[in-house]
């Protein structure tokens, strides 16, 4: 540990104000400053002759200085400098903006590396404001750092070659057996070569190890989480008949949610808790699992909650729900954060004595204070928008719980190993009967008003509509972004081409109540047209709506478009989605097409991954996963797999890693996921 452990600032060259901003980046110690890796590199490995550099794209040249301009004077009061280069092949003009003290650090005739865009024309190149590197470096690739401002490359590059220099001691976290059988490099060799590759095949070599460590300690923490659910028991719950719930059902259930709920009731029936993922397209049905396996935990006297990641959600759950289960008589409960105290408490109550059976909520269920009588099933609507540790920290409401999630957001499968890995899971695979796919169409503003006229004609025969903006209000910082804002558009919308609807408006911004009210009020059909934000993204159910108008279409991802979407076509009434976007971009274009021609949340997400890539595709908040430096679970699949095998020989020789050698490794997958830290009990 040693030097490792030491203070930032005891670096050469780190005042207060640096010490200030590598917090920003999260270093306070050396070791921390070596684990911040480069984001790119610059590559100085094979520099191309001046002749033949390709134009306007990144490259090196190798030449030497044969002429010093002197300073012209530019509009702006900007100064430019410029000199000439050579090589075997020819001359390069480079130009410096401002920046005199760059110039007269190249000596005449003497070689550089030049590194930067080659513009100008064939046999004019030149190359603006290059980046300047010793001809002779023994580091080909350059390392780019994430940065902050008051921190320059330059500068951080320097403080990490002052720390590899001191050679402090990193922890190695990868057991000696596995780094043999996988063929990975220690972790001190992996962190030089990561920030001063020697060549190209070392700096893969690094990267490898690196992301290796990273996917492993995760795979490590969901394998003890894994364990740790197992671990507990649960009180198994006695078989019970079901038929009255399924009689108490305005409809008849989907094969696929029979099964669904088949899974669940007979793992709640098991002495191990139940850990079931439900995961099933927009409006596939997945809250009637929910239910049924809270009914299957009523019937043997116990409770369940249901956390919903939005207090909108939460409260239509509630209202949805409520007559369903009263008929059945369980008695329901609605927790959000903005309850009075004194509805709180009552409510608290309620749920310490079991007079409440079923408590419907947001994250608030979580809070300290709440407590259940016999918390027997715990539920997660819309998962991905939870952390492990959210999940975690409600399972801890009761002694023995069994625990549902539920999903709309289909995953690769890598990453489904990774992220759900301690996860059974139940697909829902078909949609309620009767109900026609929604058409969606992509349209420019010129057809706005016809669009207008066609909502009307839908709202004239009593059904119902959203229009969907990407901002709440108008930003007055900003110029005119073309952004459609819900809080101007839906005045313009109510006095003119809706006059004589009720128009009513829906965004993240309001209070608790407000939004509550203007639900329910669309839920009754009092509001006819909503105009609103993406709050409506998640979950809500209004079967009367068929059309949803999204406005800057372009500004959405698919599977967000696809969500939004979701929220029609709820009903037998033919359903419509109009994408309304003037983007001429080729790419925007092509995945609006891709919204048009298909409805399979499965298909949707593949293309976005393959187009968007797995950055746009998974954020961190998706998947509730701790975030990584450098490991990128949908594209390093292989690695996955592989650190996934790893997990597993460490965990079968010391399933709760006890034993010493494997403390490092500990103390890194406490570090990446926290709630791994808690031991069982
Ligand atoms: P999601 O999977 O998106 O959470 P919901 O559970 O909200 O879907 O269900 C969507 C709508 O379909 C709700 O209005 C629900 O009452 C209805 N529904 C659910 N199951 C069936 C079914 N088997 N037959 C008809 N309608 C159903
Ligand atoms: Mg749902």
């Amino acid at each position: 540990m040693g030097a490792g452990q030491r203070d930032i600032r005891t670096l050469r060259g780190i005042g207060e104000q640096r010490a200030q901003a590598l917090e920003r980046l999260g270093i306070h110690t050396v070791e921390e400053l070596l684990l911040h890796y480069p984001r790119s590199y610059v590559d100085l490995s094979a520099p191309c002759e001046i002749a033949s550099a390709p134009f306007d794209e990144p490259c090196a040249v190798r030449a030497v200085v044969v002429k010093k301009g002197s300073e012209t004077r530019i509009r702006g009061g900007l100064r430019m400098y410029k000199a000439v280069v050579e090589d075997d092949s020819g001359s390069l003009e480079l130009t410096f903006f401002n920046n005199q003290f760059v110039l007269n650090t190249l000596s005449y005739g003497k070689p550089y590396l030049f590194y930067g865009r080659v513009g100008g024309a064939l046999h004019n190149r030149t190359m603006s404001a290059p980046q300047i590197y010793p001809a002779d470096t023994s580091t080909p690739f350059s390392a780019v750092y994430p940065l902050t401002s008051g921190i320059s490359n330059r500068v951080l590059s320097g403080l990490v070659a002052q720390a590899l220099a001191l050679t402090p001691e990193l922890p190695e976290c990868i057991p000696p057996q596995i780094l043999e059988s996988f063929h990975l490099d220690g972790i001190a060799r992996a962190v030089e070569m990561i920030h001063r590759p020697k060549d190209a095949e070392m700096l893969e070599r690094a990267k490898r190890r690196l992301i290796f460590e990273e996917l492993f300690t995760l795979a490590v923490g969901v394998g003890l989480l894994r364990t740790r659910i197992r671990q507990c028991s649960a009180a198994p719950m006695q078989p019970h008949s079901m038929q009255a719930f399924y009689d108490a059902l305005p409809f008849t259930l989907t094969d696929a949610q029979q099964r669904a709920i088949d899974d669940l009731t007979s793992d709640m029936q098991r002495s191990t808790p139940a850990n079931r993922l439900v995961q099933g397209d927009v409006g596939s049905g997945k809250t009637m699992v929910a239910v049924a396996g809270a009914y299957f935990a009523f019937l043997s006297g116990m409770q369940s909650a249901m956390m919903a990641p939005t207090e909108l959600l939460a409260h239509q759950h509630y209202s949805s729900l409520e007559p369903l289960c009263s008929r059945l008589g369980m008695r329901v409960g609605l927790l959000t954060g903005s309850l009075t105290a004194a509805q709180k408490r009552k409510l608290r109550e309620q749920l310490a004595s079991g007079e409440i059976h079923f408590c419907i909520g947001t994250h608030a269920l979580i809070s300290d204070g709440v407590a259940f009588q016999n918390l027997a099933l715990v539920i997660t609507d819309e998962q991905h928008r939870f952390g492990v540790a959210q999940r975690t920290a409600l399972q801890q409401k009761g002694a023995h719980v069994h625990t549902l999630v539920m999903s709309a957001t289909p995953i690769p499968r890598t990453l489904a190993l990774m992220v759900y890995g301690e996860l059974d899971v139940s697909i829902i695979d078909e949609l309620p009967p009767n109900r026609q796919p929604v058409k969606t169409y992509k349209i420019s503003s010129g057809k706005r008003e016809r669009a207008f006229g066609f909502i009307r004609q839908h709202l004239d025969r009593g059904l119902q509509a959203y229009i969907v903006c990407p901002l709440v209000e108008e930003d007055a910082e900003k110029e005119n972004t073309g952004l459609r804002a819900a809080v101007g558009y839906v005045e313009e919308l109510a006095n003119g081409a809706f006059a004589g609807y009720t128009v009513g408006l829906l965004h993240g911004k309001m209070k608790a109540v407000d939004k509550e009210r203007v639900m329910s009020d669309f839920s009754s059909g009092k509001i006819q047209l909503l105009v609103s934000t993406t709050v409506v993204e998640v979950g809500v159910d209004v079967p009367n709506a068929v059309i949803m108008m999204i406005e800057n279409a372009e500004r959405f991802g698919l599977s967000q478009l696809h969500q939004l979407r979701g929220r029609v076509g709820r009903g037998s009434e033919q359903s419509h989605c109009i994408l309304l976007s003037d983007s001429r971009s080729l790419d925007t274009l092509e995945r609006l097409q891709m919204m048009c021609r298909s409805n399979d949340g499965f298909q949707i997400a593949e293309y976005d991954l393959q187009t968007r890539g797995p950055g746009n595709f998974l954020g961190q908040q998706q998947h509730g996963l701790p975030s990584l430096r450098i490991a990128d679970l949908s594209t390093d699949t292989d690695t996955v797999i592989e650190a996934k095998q790893a997990a597993e020989q460490v965990l079968t020789s010391d399933p709760d890693l006890s034993q010493p050698q494997h403390a490092a490794l500990r103390a890194a997958v406490e570090r990446l996921m926290e709630v791994v830290g808690e031991r069982p009990n």
